[in-house]
Order: structure tokens, then C-alpha cells, then sequence
């Protein structure tokens, strides 16, 4: 017996495991329960993203802005490890499956898609003020990250079409409704 509907979404690593984040930034326990409730119900399986920043710079990393990210080593890493996903999305839509969506982190400098973290002058936290401090001097820039911005790159490269949708980590219920209705277009 094979029931399978060949609906997937692809979502960014914290998504469903907030332990890659950077110390101090995990607004839950363990994962989005509720977001991975929703796309569950709605009959989509998941392909997981790794997480670039836990991958390149580990777990004890501090938060960076969206230009810090913007560098060719932190480029290439992001692409190098976006490649086997890009050939795994090429085969399973030749065999018909249907991706609905890329969801990702809103604000996040790497995985953040309409907006990602933006300081040009921040060079890093020395303190917990200081945290704060930068926190507060910081902007939100209205482009990708920088890891969403290599997978855009990579799916026009190869043809692939499929669209982002941004989680906003402070505002879930308003998100999922849009990633509801978002998922709802593509139910079959
Ligand atoms: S937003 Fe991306 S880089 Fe940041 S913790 Fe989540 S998966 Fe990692």
C-alpha cells in the first residue's frame, strides 16, 4: 500500500529545532510546535534546511547582522550545502511531488527572505549592554538573508519555482494564517 500525497514543504532548521540558535534568541522549548502542527494537519510532509550560522560558526556563536553574514567564505558554505538539496528538490519534482513552499525566519540575517537583520556597523556583542545597545541601534533590511539569498539564487539557476514564505517568530498566529492560506492554495 503506498497513500502518499506528494505534498512537502521545505522549512528552515530552528523551525523544528530551536537548539541551533543563537544563546539567548529561542522563544521556544524545542521547536515551533504549533506552526509544525499546522503544516502537518494540512497533509504536508517536511524537508528540513540545515542551519548555515549553527553549521559554520556552532552553537556558541554570537548573533551577527546581515552584513557580517555578507562575506565569500559564509556565501560559499551556504551554497555548498544547499547543492544536494537543490538536486533532491530537481528529482522529486520530475516524479511529480509538489513543494509548496520555502518557509523562512523572518528577520533572521541568513534565513530571513522579505527582511533579514541589517548593521552596517556592527562588529559583534562584548557584553550583555552591549547586546542591547546594538539591539536597539539595529535595522531590519528588506531583502533576503544570506543563505535565503543563495537558495533564490540557486533555484533560478536550475529553473526551480517555488515560492518563500516568511515565520514571524513575534507575531505566530497572524504568520501561520498567512502560511495557512498559503498551504490551502496548494491542497489538491
Ligand atoms: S534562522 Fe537560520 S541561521 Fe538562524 S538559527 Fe534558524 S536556521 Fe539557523
Amino acid at each position: 500500500m503506498d497513500i502518499r500525497n506528494k505534498k512537502m514543504v521545505l522549512i528552515s532548521h530552528c523551525l523544528c529545532n530551536t537548539n541551533s540558535k543563537v544563546a539567548g534568541f529561542s522563544p521556544k522549548t524545542a521547536c515551533e510546535d504549533n506552526l509544525l502542527n499546522l503544516v502537518f494537519s494540512k497533509g504536508y510532509g517536511i524537508i528540513q534546511l540545515p542551519c548555515p550560522e549553527n553549521r559554520v560558526y556552532g552553537n556558541r556563536r554570537w548573533g551577527q547582522s546581515r552584513e557580517q553574514f555578507d562575506n565569500p567564505h559564509f556565501r560559499s558554505q551556504c551554497k555548498n550545502m544547499l547543492l544536494p538539496f537543490i538536486q533532491e528538490i530537481e528529482d522529486y519534482l520530475k516524479n511529480g511531488y509538489d513543494i509548496a513552499a520555502v518557509i523562512s525566519v523572518y528577520g533572521s540575517p541568513s534565513c530571513g527572505y522579505t527582511a533579514s537583520y541589517s548593521n552596517s556597523s556592527y562588529g559583534g556583542e562584548l557584553c550583555i549592554n552591549t547586546i542591547q545597545m546594538q539591539v536597539d541601534s539595529s535595522g531590519i533590511e528588506h531583502s533576503p538573508g544570506i543563505f535565503m539569498n543563495e537558495f533564490k539564487k540557486l533555484m533560478e539557476e536550475n529553473g526551480i519555482n517555488i515560492p518563500f514564505v516568511d515565520f514571524v517568530e513575534e507575531n505566530p498566529l497572524e504568520s501561520m494564517e498567512i502560511i495557512s492560506k498559503f498551504l490551502e492554495k496548494k491542497e489538491v
